[in-house]
């Protein structure tokens, strides 16, 4: 359950009750999957709650809504303040923090004049867990570039995600791997891919992939630690001759992959370049020194 009798939501401006907030069933975000959202993460530090790379969830949250023309006329820092105001209202520390632009009610296939934003939060404990996914290859692709708007994070893109995810499931493995529409690896369907081979990363370049925050931050960590990392394109092939892989995205974190197809990576994680980025995160995300009260 993601909220109960107490939990406030922010809608258009006011903290409302979430058992008391409604929406339109007319809405085009409901029928078409026409709107936009983020994923962000808030954590516990020794400063109090800190909500990581905020800013830079919600310019992606206003890059998505103006690259397929959602209008969106909020200003990032009122919902950045919004967001810490909704955490500290409902008690919240360490949280999953969910933004959705979505759209008045229009049954055409034209933009609408009016939008809403809701911004929930719920409350998500940290993962200390050192589980390691088993993949499948994903007999979806993600959608072609000139399909859809791929570096925007769409509500309706996440059907593939969606179909990925059960198809994998179904068959017994943790999580979808998905190429894209030529063949070249490309993301899970909610994070992004990075494999080591002798001490040098790789990931997808940018293009067909949602561009992660998460992808960003993994880049600077690996840039301060020496490692060199190259952005290319990628066959399934070169994947399968990895020494080891993770995926990373803000509520995955960095976790490592075990084998795609029961083909197992040969290295062990805790020797692996993964396991160390993935320490560095961890310490990054609850670091103390961007708090509430200075920059965020
Ligand atoms: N790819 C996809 C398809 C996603 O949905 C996500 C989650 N937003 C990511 C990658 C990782 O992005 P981020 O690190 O910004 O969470």
């Amino acid at each position: 359950m993601y909220y109960n009798n107490n939990t406030l939501i922010y809608l258009d401006g006011k903290f409302v009750k979430a058992n008391e907030a409604s929406t339109d069933l007319y809405s085009q975000t409901l029928h078409y999957g026409y709107g936009v959202f983020e994923g962000i993460r808030a954590y516990a530090s020794d400063n109090g709650t800190r909500v990581f790379k905020v800013k830079e969830h919600y310019d992606r949250l206003k890059n998505s809504a103006e690259l397929i023309k959602i209008p969106f006329d909020y200003d990032v820092q009122e919902l950045v303040d919004a967001t810490y105001e909704l955490l500290e209202k409902n008690n919240f520390t360490d949280a999953y923090v969910r933004p959705l632009v979505f759209c008045d009610p229009n049954m055409s296939l034209s933009r609408p004049n009016k939008v809403s934003i809701m911004i929930c939060a719920w409350e998500w404990g940290a993962y200390l867990g050192d589980k390691q996914l088993r993949l499948t290859l994903s007999s979806y692709c993600r959608p072609h570039p000139r399909s859809i708007k791929i570096e925007a994070k769409v509500c309706g893109h996440y059907v593939n995600s969606i179909l990925a995810t059960n198809e994998a499931k179904d068959k017994g493995f943790d999580e979808a791997l998905l190429l894209d529409s030529d063949g070249y690896l490309a993301e899970g369907p909610g994070a992004n891919l990075f494999f080591e081979k002798d001490g040098v990363l790789y990931t997808p370049q940018l293009g067909n992939i949602l561009p992660g925050i998460t992808r960003a931050t993994v880049l600077e960590l690996a840039e301060e630690m020496g490692v060199e990392v190259k952005q290319g394109l990628y066959k399934p092939k070169i994947l399968a001759l990895a020494d080891s892989a993770f995926y990373c995205g803000t509520a995955a974190e960095v976790i490592g992959i075990e084998s795609v197809d029961e083909r197992k990576f040969p290295k062990e994680w805790s020797d692996s370049l993964g396991n160390k980025l993935q320490e560095a995160y961890s310490q990054l995300v609850r670091a103390s020194e961007k708090t509430l009260s200075t920059t965020y």
